[in-house]
């Protein structure tokens, strides 16, 4: 426990940050935390981690938030679900200059170790047409067709990361999230993702004796979803590696349709809803999941919390939230 590093959480008043943030503390960690938002809009604030509010776009700002660090984990980003990133193309590319900068200030300030979260959404589109989907291997990112906005900026980011590596010798390590999910995250507002805003809409239906659901497209879309405790867990592994250097996927490989998430939320609920499609809603790419045999073959683990305990968790957070009356902070 006696580990003195000064571990740095950019983008950590966000919902994966928040958590990661929390769990380095408890190994021991001198924690810095990083975020644009006020801390009053922080999903979690830990008192025993040093905080603050600075704008990572900002080089001078990253240097602030790197000074003295042995290790960085680059989690800002401007993003959200389907909703947010489809229609905010520009400030997803924007996020170029947060990674650009922050690998900048790392470099100079002789970081150690270098984590940086990129996203399925670099995969080949053209891979993702058929809801019965094969699963994405990481050489599948290439040749580069990725989502649009969002995808690309996290292709070049990752791209970046690895010349880093090989001609300035910071290790960095660069992981692929699929889809995570998890108390402490958005639940409403527009940057939402599918998880959460499908469990406000059941609680919402069961309050609110009004059982009916709208969908965003015809529900028959798939993916994979990762409880927020496996991310925790991979990027710890992923960032402490040795060997590894290339991009790995981190994501479940559960694979369920949009359909079979709302009904493991009516499940949990304990009512039926009656569904609403709406078929002009962004919906992304048809089917999506993760293949996994590549961390297993580096880690000999690989995320395994089944969605339905997970989405138990998150609904009933997202429960308390909305009994309390709180507005999600974002
Ligand atoms: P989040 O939005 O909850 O957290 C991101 C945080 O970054 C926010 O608190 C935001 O205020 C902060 N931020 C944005 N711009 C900033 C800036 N200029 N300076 C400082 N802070 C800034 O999102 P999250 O779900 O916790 O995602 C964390 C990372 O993981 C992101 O890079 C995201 O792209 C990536 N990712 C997430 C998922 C997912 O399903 N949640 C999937 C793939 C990749």
């Amino acid at each position: 426990m006696a580990n003195k590093e000064l571990a740095v959480v950019a983008g950590g008043g966000g919902f994966i940050g928040g958590h990661l943030a929390r769990h380095l503390l408890s190994q021991g960690y001198r924690v810095r935390v990083a975020d644009i938002k006020p801390m009053d809009s922080w999903y979690q604030v830990h008192g025993d981690a040093e905080n603050h509010v600075l704008d990572l776009k900002d080089l001078n700002n990253c240097r602030k938030a790197c000074q003295g660090a042995d290790r960085v984990y680059q989690l800002a980003a401007d993003m959200g679900g389907m909703g947010f990133i489809e229609n905010n193309k520009a400030l997803c590319m924007l996020s170029v200059l947060t990674n650009t900068h922050m690998l900048l200030a790392a470099k100079d300030a002789k970081v150690k170790r270098f984590f940086y979260s990129s996203s399925a959404c670099v995969y080949n589109a053209d891979k993702q047409k058929n809801p019965n989907v094969v699963a994405l291997k990481e050489a599948d990112a290439y040749p580069a067709m990725p989502e649009d906005g969002y995808g690309w900026e996290k292709l070049f980011s990752e791209r970046m990361c690895r010349h880093f590596r090989e001609d300035f010798g910071i290790q960095t390590r660069v992981a692929r999230f699929h889809n995570v999910y998890g108390p402490y995250g958005t639940w409403d507002g527009g940057r939402e993702k599918a998880p959460a805003a499908i469990c406000r809409k059941v609680i919402m239906a069961k309050l609110s004796g009004k059982h009916e659901i709208e969908i965003w497209g015809d529900g028959s879309q798939t993916r994979s979803f990762m409880y927020v405790d496996d991310c925790v867990k991979g990027i710890c592994m992923f960032t402490d590696s040795d060997t590894l250097k290339e991009p790995l996927n981190l994501g479940s490989d559960e694979l369920v349709s949009i359909n079979q998430l709302v009904s493991i939320a009516e499940d949990i609920a304990g009512i039926k809803l009656n569904r609403k499609y709406k078929l002009d809603a962004p919906k992304g790419v048809a089917g999506r999941n993760s293949d996994n045999t590549r961390i297993k073959e580096v880690f000999g683990w690989a995320p395994g919390v089944r969605l339905q305990d997970g989405m138990a968790k998150t609904y009933a957070w997202i429960f308390d939230e909305i009994k309390a009356g709180a507005a999600s902070p974002v």
